[in-house]
């Protein structure tokens, strides 16, 4: 579990920012739930033989004897929240949330145990054009970081009846090759074969290329929903391989699934992740509602950003240097009142005294771009000394009364 440090928090902040301004332009409004849920209601969700479920979960008794876990992702508490709150009476329902998500995997580059997740999802709406507009969507958020490089991979899981079918050729199959495979494949041959085929062994993948396929199983309805949604991709410009092999980690997923992948952060190159879920409402104790969503790695997306995105930082603009006394308080009021009237402006005000020289110090530390000096004597004059602390233009002094219109100015030049 990790720090998040204030030198990378505007990356952070440019990544919340635009999800919530992006979401909020294809009309999907913030939901907020718990992050701890009963145990239960991810079991459910999620699957009693996924990886995240049966090895991954925070999971514990509080003092009542109540089985509780950390949540280990957002949708199982989302369809929750929308079924105990009455919500699907106006579906469809665009509903997008942001935070840590917990799972106690093997730490390792690209995966931590507390991570952080935006997700979007829509309850009510069948699909294809919504599977569709979702991938547009994403496609503008990475247009706003700045971010390049992104493929999508695209596959059918089809019905859970087709998926049953196939199941059960792919486990002969497997299982006809027993002895080749690895300790995670034969741990997951019986409970969960479909997520074999996600193994990045290498020699797993070389014995897949014999393996029977999915798309071989699906009915004339799920190929002509499956198809009817690539065209809609290819209308709407947004690029993408069918990757016949790509499954999802959770249960709950049929139809359409996707994943936008990076090659520049590793092995663990998936930012974002998902698919149509029409069963998972059913198992919540719902009607069958249809629903398709996403989520995407915040910590995957910030590194991308590191790398890709130029670098910015929330310096001040002013430091304050308070010479005396009598200045401090005088210097505390007059930072408020630069802050209240020149908007954007960022004043950092010097603390706990000290020299002048240390004070320059400091001021110089903070990355500042101006220095300014508030002694007795300017105290007494009216006037304020403003020193260029990161170009030789020297210093100017200017009447108190001016230093709005100064810094606004300012401010507009730097922008
Ligand atoms: P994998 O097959 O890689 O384990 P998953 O099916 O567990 O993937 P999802 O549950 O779909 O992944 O999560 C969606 C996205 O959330 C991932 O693509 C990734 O960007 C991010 N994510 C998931 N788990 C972690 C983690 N432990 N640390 C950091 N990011 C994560
Ligand atoms: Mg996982």
């Amino acid at each position: 579990m990790h720090d998040v440090l204030p030198s990378e928090m505007h990356l952070w902040h440019k990544l919340e920012q635009t999800v919530r301004d992006v979401c909020s332009a294809y009309g999907f409004s913030e939901i907020r739930v718990p992050i701890v849920e009963k145990t239960e209601l991810f079991a459910r969700a999620i699957g009693d033989a996924t990886d995240v479920v049966e090895k991954e979960m925070y999971a514990f008794e509080d003092r009542n004897g109540d089985l509780l876990s950390l949540r280990p992702e957002g949708t199982a508490g989302v369809v929750r929240a929308v079924l105990q709150n009455g919500l699907l009476y106006a579906a469809p329902v665009r509903l997008w949330y942001m935070g840590p998500m917990f799972r106690r995997e093997r730490p390792q580059k690209g995966r931590t145990r507390q991570f952080h997740q935006v997700g979007a999802e829509i309850f009510g709406a069948p699909g294809p054009d919504v599977d569709a507009e979702l991938l547009v969507m994403c496609q503008r958020i990475w247009r706003e970081l700045g971010l390049d490089g992104l493929r999508l991979e695209v596959n059918s899981l089809g019905t859970s009846d087709e998926r049953a079918r196939y199941r059960e050729n792919l486990h002969a199959f497997l299982s006809a090759h027993k002895s080749e495979l690895d300790g995670d494949s034969l741990r997951r041959l019986d409970r969960n074969p479909l997520r074999i085929l996600d193994s990045k062994n290498p020699a797993m993948q070389s014995l897949l290329e014999g393996a029977p396929v999915l798309s071989d199983f699906l009915g004339q309805e799920s190929a002509s929903q499956f198809s009817g949604f690539r065209r809609l991709l290819d209308d709407l410009d947004v690029p993408y391989n069918v990757n016949p092999r790509l499954v999802r980690g959770l249960d709950y997923y049929s139809h359409v699934v996707f994943e936008w992948i990076t090659d520049q952060l590793g092995a663990q190159g998936t930012v974002c992740a998902g698919g149509r879920y029409d069963g998972l409402v059913e198992i919540q104790g719902g009607k069958p509602w249809p629903g398709v969503g996403f989520a995407m790695g915040q910590e995957r997306l910030v590194e991308l950003m590191r790398s890709q995105a130029e670098p910015e930082v929330q310096t001040p603009h002013v430091y304050l240097v308070l010479a005396g006394e009598s200045a401090v308080s005088a210097g505390l009021s007059l930072a408020e009142k630069l802050r209240e009237e020149v908007s954007g402006i960022r004043v950092q005000s010097n603390l706990g005294g000290g020299s002048f020289k240390a004070q320059f110090k400091r001021a110089d530390r903070s990355g500042a771009l101006l220095a300014l000096v508030l002694g007795e004597d300017e105290l007494r004059q009216g006037l304020v000394t403003i020193k260029h602390l990161r170009n030789d233009l020297g210093q100017e002094q200017i009447a108190l009364t001016d230093l709005e219109i100064w810094f606004r100015k300012y401010l507009r030049v730097l922008n």
